[in-house]
């Protein structure tokens, strides 16, 4: 278990919600009356579904249906580039521009289940893409582009797939990786400001949208085909690609209505990179089922720029991350002072913990409280969250989504699992499948996907407690995974790449706790025989991983060590070197291979 505090907040620290007198009435006023009454059923009206009863496609829901009439005059996306740009997108073109895409990957005989990934930043063609890929019944899978060519490579390869569309600044990092990718046919290059695209056996994006045609019908999909695919991690193996189906667009609409409270005159701005799930679910579906518009900024993390786009763009719904929080909080409560943001109107935080102070710290700096909300690749949408009309108590995730049945399990000595009935007992944080947004299959890994079900259970991998009251309280991860800056991060991935490195005869990785990014990647390696341990040699080492993983995934901190602590079974005891890093008590090393190691 990662270590984490689980703090128990004082009742005077609550944060009560009104009753009454709401500017804009929350959609979901009485919790515990919503979440009795949840059907299933009812909810599943919220959908248009395809024409004539056809089936369920999530880009009918999120953009055709509105493309016709007034509505589609609605700016869907509001695009600001890093160098002072904007772009504006209406419904309706957005509904003829990913028609256009559709059109071609048609004209590339790119065909229903296949994979089109994206390694492209914050840009509208995320959402051309995105949206043209389900229409055309293929799949979307997007890669964070600040992966280095090796998670690149592996996502590609692990997910079959066949189209890619990049930047030509990104495409240096996929160049030398294609001779591996028999698989991958077709790679599209979005010029930077109507450069020409040089990259060879590429098309340019803008070429091929500008020669399609406008009109598509959509692909009659039923709501359990396959839509999306996002790789997390994993602790013993490399990536999982978790597939999601059509169906899961009935909860990017309700999460959007209950958690994140869309009524249709908000302007939303999910902080989120495309290339996480939050960014796909949240940056993408979510606002566009409810036809509302969504700020993209291409730019990184910048306090004064941040504060500048909410008051400008008159941002109401502000979705963001606890890193980010953490970061604007180092500069103080008066931040915001100065910035006219008299339309924001409820910010939300997901991703990692989120410390009580800046709960209500979000109450000094902006007049609003951070409502943190917990899911994760897997669920495909929010699960549990705090609502805008529910009393927050700061540091607790809040409390399971209408129609979401979370509990806490014990594991038992026989393997078998059991649901904890007392309040604030630390267990497994598990969830009851059949969601419409749950994951459906780990691509190609139908072992590491029925593990992560038992007793009726899905099982999350995090340890948390429920209160005496309904609130859950995120306590840490059950396994070794790492978090950082809000990014899942397996060790195994990391590991594997710095035993790539000529010197290196094993690595351990850890996540080292970090005051802003919660954990930065820590690697600790032993060196082959030949090998000496100097400092060119260290600065060596974080210079391979940096330039084979990426800067987001690479180690921040590499310790070169005699020799690594194996269980007897040959298994780095990543939880020993993270005990022993943060001086903590050892734990049973009964399983240790030579306790002097
Ligand atoms: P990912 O699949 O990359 O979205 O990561 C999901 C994991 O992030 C969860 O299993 C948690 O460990 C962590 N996480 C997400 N939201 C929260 C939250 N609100 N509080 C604490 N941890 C969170």
């Amino acid at each position: 278990m990662s270590a984490s505090s689980s703090p128990r907040v004082a009742m005077e620290s609550i944060i009560a919600k009104p009753r009454s007198g709401w500017a804009v009435q929350p959609n979901l006023l009485d919790y515990d009356q919503t979440y009795s009454t949840f059907s299933w059923e009812a909810e599943r009206k919220r959908l248009t579904g395809l024409p004539g009863g056809a089936g369920v496609n999530i880009a009918y829901e999120a953009v055709t249906r509105h493309a016709a009439g007034a509505a589609g005059q609605r700016i869907a996306l509001r695009w600001l580039g890093k160098s002072g740009q904007t772009r504006d997108i209406t419904y309706a073109e957005l509904d003829r521009l990913s028609n256009r895409f559709a059109n071609v990957l048609r004209s590339l005989g790119v065909g229903r289940g296949e994979r089109v990934f994206t390694l492209a930043g914050r840009l509208p063609e995320q959402h051309i893409v995105a949206l043209g890929t389900l229409k055309n019944g293929s799949v979307f899978c997007p890669l964070f582009s600040a992966f280095g060519p090796e998670p690149i490579r592996q996502r590609l390869a692990r997910g079959d797939g066949r189209v890619l569309v990049t930047t030509a600044a990104l495409y240096r990092k996929v160049a030398g990786i294609r001779d591996e990718l028999p698989e991958l046919q077709h790679v599209l290059v979005i010029g930077a400001d109507g450069a020409p695209v040089t990259a060879p056996d590429s098309l340019d994006f803008q070429n091929a949208l500008d020669a399609a045609d406008d009109a598509f019908d959509i692909v009659a999909t039923a709501e359990d085909d396959m839509a999306l695919l996002h790789f997390t991690s994993g602790t013993t193996g490399m990536p999982k690609g978790a597939a999601h189906v059509h169906a899961a667009v009935l909860m990017h609409y309700l999460t959007g209505y209950y958690a994140l409270d869309f009524h249709p005159e908000d302007v939303f701005w999910c902080t989120a990179d495309p290339g996480w799930v939050t960014g796909t679910s949240y940056g993408i579906i979510a606002p566009l089922t409810h036809g509302i518009t969504t700020v993209i900024d291409e730019a990184e993390f910048d306090a004064e720029r941040w504060h500048r786009i909410l008051q400008d763009e008159r941002v109401s719904i502000w979705y963001t991350a606890p890193t980010a929080i953490r970061m604007l909080m180092k500069l103080g409560e008066d931040v915001a002072r100065g910035y006219d943001l008299r339309a924001l109107r409820f910010i939300a935080s997901v991703g990692e913990p989120l410390n009580p102070e800046a709960v209500i710290w979000g109450q000094r700096a902006y007049g609003l409280p951070i409502h943190d909300n917990w899911w994760q690749t897997e669920t495909g949408g929010i699960m549990i969250a705090n609502f805008p009309a529910m009393d927050i108590r700061p540091g607790s995730m809040g409390k399971p989504l209408p129609g979401i049945q979370a509990g806490i399990l014990r594991r038992l000595d026989s393997g078998a699992v059991e649901q904890v009935s007392e309040p604030d007992v630390v267990g497994e944080l598990a969830l009851r499948p059949g969601w419409p947004s749950m994951f459906r299959a780990y691509l190609h890994e139908p072992e590491r996907y029925a593990k992560c079900f038992a007793g009726g259970w899905y099982l999350t991998g995090d340890l948390a407690r429920c209160d005496a009251d309904g609130y859950y309280w995120f306590v840490g991860r059950a396994d070794d995974l790492i978090k950082s800056a809000g990014h899942l991060i397996g060790p195994f991935e990391v590991e594997s790449a710095l035993m790539e490195h000529p010197a290196v005869a094993e690595a351990g990785v850890i996540g080292k706790p970090d005051p802003v990014a919660g954990e930065v990647v820590k690697a600790f390696v032993a060196l082959k025989d030949t090998f000496e341990p100097t400092d060119e040699l260290q600065r060596d080492l974080l210079g391979f991983a940096r330039k084979r993983l990426g800067p987001a995934v690479a180690p921040r901190e590499i310790q070169i060590v005699a020799s690594l602590p194996r269980t007897r079974s040959g298994k780095i005891m990543r939880r020993l070197l993270k005990a022993r890093e943060l001086g903590l008590p050892e734990g049973d090393l009964s399983t240790l291979e030579s306790p002097l190691s």
